[in-house]
């Protein structure tokens, strides 16, 4: 699975960027760094719960709400702990990968989609990348490897496909030789790098309104 090295190396990333002044306002709106930070550790421990569900059967989601995990947000954020919080968390879930075997279990996210246990690793992926980002601490997407960039457009073409979103997209990375199609009428297409691109449908950069990702 490369989305477990990504995962290895975003969680590097994450924690190197996170070593900042967690006081200060994020990129993403109302939430400060230390929301970013607390809503990483709780999706540690959300996806340890999705593993654990894989191994045993047990079904533990990975939220008990969405107000449970907003509610859990705000708490963490005011935690004077929350590095270490933070730190646990994650440790717990590079455990819980360590000791599973069941890749093929179904679990359910907090989307309320049935995936595989093995598509796990890629949901942590994308956050501890993004989320490293949001802190608004001088992380960019410029830093991202070449093919994370291009499995972050898959991401985003995939859902919207299965949703039938709309406006539907060609996505035509001028440094990029593929093209990513959504299907449907009156395509719009976006040019750009593939960096921008993947910033732009991810919603993580200004420009036309694409609606929701995840
Ligand atoms: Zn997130």
């Amino acid at each position: 699975m490369i989305a477990l090295d990504w995962m290895r190396e975003g969680t590097a990333f994450f924690d190197a960027v996170s070593d900042c002044d967690l006081d200060r306002p994020s990129a993403l709106p109302g939430w400060t760094r230390r929301h970013v930070v607390a809503h990483v550790a709780y999706n540690a421990r959300a996806l340890v719960r999705l593993l654990h569900w894989a191994r045993t059967g047990e079904e533990t989601p990975m939220y008990a709400s969405r107000e449970a995990r907003d509610r859990e947000i705000e708490e963490g954020a005011k935690d004077p702990a929350l590095r270490e919080l933070y730190a646990t968390a994650r440790d717990e879930l590079t455990e819980a990968i360590r000791v599973t075997e069941s890749w093929d279990a179904l679990v359910v996210t907090a989307q309320g989609r049935t995936v595989p246990a093995s598509e796990i690793p890629w949901m942590r992926t994308r956050e501890v990348w993004i989320h490293a980002v949001d802190l608004g601490a001088g992380a960019t997407f410029e830093q991202f490897p070449d093919a994370l960039v291009d499995a972050l457009i898959d991401d985003v073409i995939e859902l919207r496909r299965r949703r039938d979103q709309s406006p539907a997209l060609i996505v035509a990375p001028a440094d990029r030789e593929r093209r990513w199609r959504t299907g449907g009428p009156e395509p719009r297409t976006l040019t750009g790098s593939a960096v921008e691109l993947a910033a732009l449908l991810t919603g993580r950069a200004s420009g036309p309104d694409l609606g929701r990702w995840l």
